[in-house]
């Protein structure tokens, strides 16, 4: 069996990169090893993904952000962030700006969901369920996929999205950062009494931190990070005693807060490939590079990913060079790994900052959140980052 590209994992980046290649002229095959259920009606997993003003312009290209449930977004104005009981606060907020928020608040289903609807649309993508890729052979002409039912597939590229744990990645020899941050971060949705104004919140507190982050109504999702050894605890927690909980750290501000739908729990495991490139060979998404989720870069990034990778491709179509050359493959590392190295060093630069409770880096925090609030590059470098605004000076890339 021969196709011009192989995707491996149906998740958010291998469907993104997918409807990238709708309609262009190569023959397309994803492989994903779970059932199609799962991916043509992905359930709630309480991940509600920050989306950037560039990630929602991807979308839009795609022709994906039109079949998102437009009445499950939610505008994200304003970001406080707290340090403990310290009057520290470091505050985004889209007042006297042109634009209507700092970021757009969707469920993962909802936007998984919209992908997998944008490649059916497709006649030039195909799409295997419940099979996995069991390995990856290189050639110096082509690539050979190796399938779990015994298939066999030639290849031009080979583009893997198969998650932070990506076996392929090991299996073709790249070396991968992995990062254990020993904790546990646990999600659920919660209706409140008080309206939440469309502004998320981090609270850095004593051994935990809280988010919460604004949908749509008087709903939030509610963040939690906790130590592994005291994850279990929270999640067997029964449901008053846990809004109870929830209700008391957020002082009361939003009135009685409910829990509508179950936790669900995600180790905090960030990874980082050394390369993203072999020999006719791609890593994209979470495979390329998982991020600590506190910053709400992952799916960001990985669509920008798989968008740098698209248009390499198309390019090289476009001129009828080889869709998997080493000097695209190249240039597609070269145009994206400066970013996610600063975006991965630097989300666990604040993480490490910010979870430290000994005294000297308490201090250290409650200097740094008093510099970036009174010191306007810092705060603009940030939100431009969820902006996207225009003619930033300050950005690196
Ligand atoms: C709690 C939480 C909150 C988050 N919030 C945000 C946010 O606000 N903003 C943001 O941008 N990101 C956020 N993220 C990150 C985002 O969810 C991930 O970056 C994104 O889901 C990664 O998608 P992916 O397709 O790369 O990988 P995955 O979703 O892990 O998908 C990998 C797919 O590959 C398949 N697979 C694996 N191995 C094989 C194989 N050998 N053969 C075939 N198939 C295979 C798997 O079955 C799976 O379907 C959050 C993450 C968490 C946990």
């Amino acid at each position: 069996m021969e196709y011009d590209i192989v995707i491996i994992g149906g998740g958010p980046a291998g469907l993104s990169f997918a409807c990238s290649m709708l309609d262009s002229d190569v023959k397309v095959l994803l492989v994903e090893r779970s059932d199609i259920d799962s991916i043509s009606n992905p359930q709630n997993d309480g991940r509600e993904i920050a989306l950037t003003h560039l990630s929602l312009k991807i979308l839009k290209k795609l022709g994906v952000w039109d079949l998102i449930d437009q009445s499950e977004v939610s505008p994200l104005r304003e970001a406080k962030v707290f340090d403990g009981d310290s009057p520290s606060l470091l505050n985004f907020t889209v007042d006297n700006s042109s634009i209507e928020a700092l970021g757009y608040l969707v469920p993962n289903c909802q936007i998984r969901k919209a992908l997998y609807k944008r490649v059916l649309s497709s006649n030039n993508v195909d799409i295997v369920t419940d099979v996995s890729v069991d390995d990856v052979v290189n050639k110096d002409a082509l690539s050979k996929v190796l399938l779990s039912d015994g298939t066999s597939i030639d290849t031009k590229l080979v583009v893997a999205a198969d998650s932070r744990f990506s076996e392929i990645r090991r299996k073709v020899g790249i070396p991968t950062l992995m990062k254990d941050f020993s904790k546990v971060m646990i999600v659920t949705k919660m209706n409140h009494e008080l309206s939440h104004n469309n502004t998320a919140l981090e609270c850095f507190d004593y051994g935990q931190t809280l988010a919460l982050l604004p949908m749509v109504g008087n709903s939030s999702s509610v963040v939690l990070t906790v130590r592994t050894d005291k994850s279990k605890e929270v999640l067997e927690m029964s449901e008053d005693k846990f809004n109870e909980m929830i209700t008391g750290s957020f002082n009361g501000e939003f009135g009685d807060m409910k829990q509508d739908g179950p936790r669900h729990s995600y180790p905090l495991i960030a990874t980082h490939a050394e390369t993203f490139i072999a020999n006719r060979f791609a890593l994209i998404g979470d495979a390329s590079v998982g991020m600590h989720p506190v910053t709400a870069h992952g799916f960001n990034l990985g669509l920008r990913g798989q968008d740098i990778l698209a248009s390499l491709v198309k390019d090289a179509l476009m001129n009828g060079q080889d869709v998997g050359s080493n000097s695209l493959l190249k240039l597609y590392e070269r145009k994206h790994i400066k970013l996610t190295r600063i975006m991965f060093f630097g989300t666990n630069g604040i993480v490490a900052l910010f979870t430290n409770d000994a005294p000297m880096v308490k201090q250290v925090r409650r200097f740094v959140l008093r510099f970036a609030e009174k010191f306007p590059p810092i705060k603009y470098l940030i939100s431009s980052q969820l902006t996207e605004a225009k003619n930033n000076k300050f950005l690196p890339f």
